[in-house]
Formats: structure tokens, sequence, C-alpha cells
């Protein structure tokens, strides 16, 4: 597999083209930025969590029948992945109330939902990512109805496997943000990543936040989270 130019560097990521045009090298930086880029940071060592967790993660759910975007891991920060054309939604699904959720309806967080919630914003760093329904994104031609209910399903089904994994590791999974692609052939599969970046992640006894939440709000502690939650990760 050789590793050529580079196509784009995003906030937290890097994407290499390859010898084969129907994949792509991801290479995970240790930059962190906050409510849209106006927070800038680094956390150490985050870009090789976030690859290996990222890894971790998209095989199990490859195993519980989610296709995914993961090919091949390459090194500690660089993966081969699938290239597919993203669909420009991130999907939030919520087993608990938090962040966003809690500032736009008033309430608390931790209120545990009977069940998930999901959600879609607008990827779009211009417009700072905007809440927006199916209807919208169907107008907007960002996907057709059939894919927004294939993604839907995928979504809530990552969630049960995903909330069951993190419970054995005496981890609540609050929250999360999933990106979907298209590959060559129309087939929608997970792609982007799934790292203590774009979930929010509570220890079961103490509550304590392992998760970007301790970058976001200044909490202190960054580095020590994410390793522990590479630490549980790898123990399973
Ligand atoms: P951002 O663009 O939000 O700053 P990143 O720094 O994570 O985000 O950059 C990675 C970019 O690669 C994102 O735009 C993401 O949507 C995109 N991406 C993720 N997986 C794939 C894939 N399999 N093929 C093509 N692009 C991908
Ligand atoms: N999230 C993400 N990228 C984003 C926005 C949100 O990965 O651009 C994740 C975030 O880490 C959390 C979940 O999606 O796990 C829900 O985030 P929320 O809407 O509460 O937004 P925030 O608190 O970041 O404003």
């Amino acid at each position: 597999m050789e590793k050529k130019e580079q196509l784009y560097e995003g906030k937290a990521k890097k994407v290499f083209a390859t010898d084969d045009a129907n994949l792509v090298i991801v290479d995970y930086k240790d930059d962190a930025t906050a409510f849209n880029g106006e927070k800038k940071g680094t956390i150490a060592g985050k870009g090789v969590i976030n690859n290996v967790m990222s890894n971790h993660m998209f095989q199990l759910l490859e195993q519980q029948g989610v296709p995914t975007h993961f090919v091949e891991q390459l090194s500690d920060r660089e993966t081969v992945v699938k290239k597919v054309s993203i669909v420009p939604l991130e999907v939030i699904i919520r087993n608990i109330s938090a962040g966003s959720f809690a500032k736009r309806y008033g309430v608390n967080e931790g209120i545990v939902f009977d069940e998930p919630t999901i959600e879609f914003s607008y990827k779009n760093d211009d417009l700072g990512d905007p809440l927006m329904n199916a209807y919208h994104a169907i107008a907007l031609k960002l996907a057709t109805r059939e894919e927004i209910e294939r993604i839907k399903a995928m979504a809530f089904k990552v969630n049960e496997v995903m909330k069951q994994y993190f419970d054995t590791l005496n981890v609540t999974l609050v929250d999360f943000k999933l990106e979907f692609g298209k590959t060559a052939d129309g087939t929608i599969v997970l792609a982007d990543e799934i790292s203590p970046d774009t979930c929010r992640l509570w220890d079961k006894t103490t509550g304590e936040k392992l998760d970007k939440d301790r970058f976001r709000r200044d909490l202190g502690g960054v580095e020590e989270a994410y390793q522990e939650i590479m630490k549980r990760v790898m123990s399973k």
C-alpha cells in the first residue's frame, strides 16, 4: 500500500490518497478543537488513542453485522479505509441528556432516557453545523429517504452494540456522533471515527468524565482520561 498525496486536512485527521482509487489512508493528529474550531489545543497521544480505539470499535461493529469503512491499521496513527463520499450529516445518538441537548431544552445533564434519541446536524462548518431534520436533508438532496432510513437503523444498532460493550468496561455511553459514507457501489457504511472526541463516556461508578468534555470544559486530566479509556478498551 503506497501513501500518496494528501487529499484533505481536517481538524483532527489528515486523509491521503493511495495507489488504489477505492482506498484512502487516515492519519490521526493530536490537535483538538471545540465550539466549531473556536477553542484549539493539543491532547498528547490522542491521535494514537483515537486511531486504535476507532479501529477496535469498527471491528467489533463489523462482527455484529454493521458495515464500516475499516480495512487495515498501518501504524499507531494511520489506517487504510474504504474511500467513501461522506453523507454531510452528523448523526447524534443520545442515551442520557448532556451537552447541546441539555442546553437547548433547559434541562440538567444526566437524565436517563427511556429510549435513545437521534438527531442530525448539517456537516457545514461555515454554518456552524445546524440541527436538521430528515425532511430537510432529503429536500437538500444530502441523502435519499431510503439512505436516511438505513442510516437511522444502523445508528441505533451501533448504539446497542456500543452501550453493551462500554457497560462491560464500567463505562456509561451517554451520547455520540457518527458519520456515514457511500462506497463506489452505493453501499452505506459507517465512516470517520469513534473515540473520546466523538462520544461522551462516563465512569459508571464515579460518574467521572472520560472524554473530550475534559478539554471543552477545562476540567484538567485530559490526557489521563483518554489513556484510561484506551486501557479499558484494550482489555476487551
Ligand atoms: P473535520 O473535517 O470535521 O475537521 P477530521 O479532521 O476528522 O474532521 O477530518 C477527516 C475528514 O475525513 C472528515 O471530513 C471526514 O468526514 C472524512 N472521512 C472520514 N472517513 C472517510 C472515508 N472513509 N473516506 C473519505 N473521507 C472520510
Ligand atoms: N459531537 C462530535 N462532533 C461534533 C458535535 C458533537 O463528535 O461536531 C459529539 C460530542 O462529542 C457528543 C455528541 O456528539 O458525544 C453530542 O454532542 P452535543 O450535540 O451535545 O454537542 P456539544 O456538546 O459538542 O456542543
